[in-house]
C-alpha cells in the first residue's frame, strides 16, 4: 500500500478538445490497424490495473475523502477497492473461457456445416463516470473494456477533481496512451467526449444526462450502455419482521450517506405499521451512525449544492405535513459545517411532496402506507421502471406476485443492495433506469462483437439453391419445409 504524496492539490489539467480528439483518433487507428490483443496481453493489462488500485489504495481513499469532505474509509474499501479487485480477479480467472469461440448448433437443412460465435473487440470504448463511487464506476467498466480487448477513454466526474487527477496520474504510470486514456473533467470535455464516434459508450449517471448522452451517441450510431438512476422502492410485506426489515433498509439507505444509485429511495409498509416502522428505522440509523456528526463511519454530502437540495426536500415535506425523525437539524453547524446530513426519516410522505417526485440521492427516507398488497405493485407500475426493487417478507406467494408484476433493473429479496455484488449476474437498469448490462462476463459480452460465423462444409447441398432453378430446388425446398 503506497503512502506517498496525495494528489489533492493538483487539479486534472484539461487536455483541451483538440488533444482529446487527437488521442481518440490515435486509439481508433490502432484498433483498426493492429490484431486483437491476445489473452496474455489482456491478462497483463488486468494485472497492471490491479497494481494501479492495490498500490495506491490509501491515496485513492484519501483523495475521494477530500473530494467528498469526508468519505468513510471502510465504505471506500468495501464498495470501491474490493469491488474493483474482485472484478479483476474474476475476469483473470475466466477470461480464457470467455474469449474462446462458442460452438453453436447448426440446423439440419444446412448440415453438414458448423457455426461458431466469435467474440471480437469492438475497438474504442468511452467511459463516462459519476462522482458517487468514482473508483468503482470508472474502473469496473474499464475491466470490461480490457477483457473484451478494447482500448478505452475514461471521463471521470468534475465533482471529484482530486480523485480524477490521481486516476489520470496512476493510469498513465501503468498504461500507454495507446491503451487507456483518462481525459480532463471540465464541461467542454464532457460535451466533446459524447460527440466522438466511439465503438461503444458506457455512461453511468443521472437519467437526465443519460438522455443527452444517448442523443449525442445516436448521431454516430454509437451503441450505449446506460447505467442510470431513479427512485428504487422498498416494499415491506405484511409477513415481514418489521425490525429486521428496518435495520437492513437503514443500512442500504445510509451507505455513502444515501449517495448510492441503488439505495432504497422510499419505503411502502402496511398502513397500520407506518409510525412503528418509521420509529424502528430512526432507531437503527442512530444505532449504526450515532448522533455525533464527527462519526468517521458516516460520509459527507458531496457538495453544498446537494446539501441545500436535501434541506429543501425536508422543508417541503415538513410544510406538506410529514413527520420528520432526525438526530439533529441539518442547519446545526456541527452537521452542516462537515456537510454531514442527519439521517432523516420522513413518515407519512405523500405524492405531492418533492421528495416523492425526484431521485433523493441522500440520507432521506420517505415512508408511507398501503392498504392492500396490490397497491405497492400499482404504485411501482405507475412510475418509471426503477433501477432496483427491495421486497421484505416471508410470504413467498406475495413475493412472487411482486416479482412477476413489476419490472426493475434488479431485485434483492429480504435485504438491500446485494444484487449489485453478484458477479455472475448482469447489473443493469431498464428503460429510464438504464439499458445494457455489465459486471463479470456480462461486461465482456456487452463490449465484444459476438460475431456469428457459418463454416460451410465441402459436402453439403447448398449449391442446389443456385439457379437455374430446376427440379432440384423444389426437392430441397420440400426438405426445408419438412424440417422447419
Ligand atoms: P450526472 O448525470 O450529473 O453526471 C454523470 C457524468 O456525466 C459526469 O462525469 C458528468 O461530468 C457527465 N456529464 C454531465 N453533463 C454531460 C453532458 N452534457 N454530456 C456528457 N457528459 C456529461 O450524474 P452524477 O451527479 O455524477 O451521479 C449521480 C447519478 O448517477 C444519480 O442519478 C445516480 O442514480 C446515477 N448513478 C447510477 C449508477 C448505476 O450504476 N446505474 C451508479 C452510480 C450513479
Amino acid at each position: 500500500m503506497a503512502t506517498g504524496r496525495i494528489a489533492v492539490d493538483q487539479p486534472l489539467k484539461s487536455p483541451g478538445v483538440r488533444a482529446l480528439e487527437d488521442a481518440f483518433h490515435r486509439l481508433v487507428e490502432l484498433s483498426r490497424g493492429e490484431a486483437p490483443p491476445p489473452l496474455a496481453l489482456r491478462l497483463d493489462r488486468l494485472k497492471r490495473l490491479k497494481a494501479v488500485v492495490a498500490a495506491n489504495e490509501r491515496r485513492f481513499e484519501q483523495a475521494i475523502s477530500a473530494d467528498f469532505g469526508h468519505r468513510s474509509a471502510i465504505e471506500t474499501a468495501v464498495a470501491e477497492t474490493m469491488f474493483v479487485l474482485t472484478e479483476i480477479g474474476h475476469a483473470a480467472k475466466h477470461l480464457k473461457k470467455w474469449m474462446a469461440p462458442q460452438r453453436i448448433p447448426t440446423a439440419l437443412q444446412f448440415a453438414p456445416a458448423s457455426n461458431r460465435l466469435m467474440p471480437q473487440p469492438l475497438g474504442v470504448v468511452g467511459i463516462i463516470a459519476p462522482w458517487n463511487y468514482p473508483l468503482q464506476l470508472t474502473l469496473a467498466p474499464a475491466v470490461a473494456a480490457i477483457t473484451a480487448g478494447n482500448r478505452a477513454m475514461i471521463k471521470p466526474s468534475e465533482l471529484v477533481p482530486r480523485f480524477s487527477a490521481l486516476l489520470a496520474e496512476t493510469i498513465a504510470q501503468k498504461f500507454e496512451a495507446s491503451e487507456i486514456v483518462v481525459t480532463g473533467i471540465d464541461e467542454e470535455i464532457a460535451r466533446a467526449f459524447t460527440t466522438l464516434p466511439f465503438d461503444h459508450l458506457i455512461f453511468t449517471g443521472s437519467t437526465r444526462v443519460g438522455r443527452l448522452v444517448a442523443e449525442a451517441a445516436g448521431r454516430n450510431l454509437t451503441p450505449v450502455t446506460l447505467e442510470l438512476g431513479g427512485k428504487s422502492p422498498a416494499i415491506v410485506d405484511a409477513s415481514a419482521d418489521l425490525d429486521t426489515a428496518a435495520q437492513r433498509i437503514a443500512y442500504g439507505k445510509l451507505l455513502n450517506a444515501g449517495q448510492t444509485c441503488i439505495a432504497p429511495d422510499y419505503v411502502m409498509v402496511p398502513e397500520a405499521a407506518v409510525d412503528d416502522f418509521a420509529g424502528r428505522l430512526h432507531r437503527h440509523m442512530q444505532k449504526m451512525y450515532g448522533t455525533d456528526p464527527d462519526n468517521a463511519d458516516y460520509t459527507s454530502i458531496v457538495s453544498d449544492r446537494h446539501y441545500a437540495r436535501l434541506e429543501a426536500l425536508v422543508t417541503d415535506a415538513t410544510d406538506k405535513g410529514a413527520t420528520i425523525l432526525q438526530p439533529s437539524s441539518p442547519t446545526d453547524p456541527g452537521w452542516k459545517g462537515r456537510r454531514k446530513f442527519p439521517p432523516t426519516v420522513i413518515a407519512g410522505a405523500t405524492p405531492d411532496m418533492t421528495v416523492m417526485q425526484e431521485e433523493i440521492f441522500g440520507p432521506l427516507l420517505p415512508v408511507f402506507g398501503y392498504r392492500n398488497a396490490g397497491e405497492p405493485i400499482a404504485y411501482v407500475n405507475a412510475h418509471d421502471r426503477p433501477l432496483a426493487l427491495y421486497w421484505f417478507g416471508s410470504d413467498n406467494a406475495a413475493r412472487d406476485e411482486v416479482l412477476a408484476r413489476t419490472v426493475s433493473g434488479g431485485v434483492t429479496v429480504n435485504d438491500c443492495l446485494f444484487h449489485v455484488a453478484q458477479i455472475n449476474q448482469p447489473f443493469s437498469g431498464v428503460g429510464p433506469s438504464g439499458t445494457g448490462a455489465y459486471h463479470g462476463e456480462w461486461g465482456f459480452r456487452s463490449l465484444s462483437k459476438l460475431k456469428p460465423v457459418f463454416y460451410r462444409s465441402r459436402f453439403n447441398r447448398l449449391a442446389d439453391l443456385y439457379p437455374p432453378y430446376g427440379t432440384k430446388i423444389a426437392r430441397l425446398m420440400k426438405v426445408m419445409r419438412l424440417l422447419s
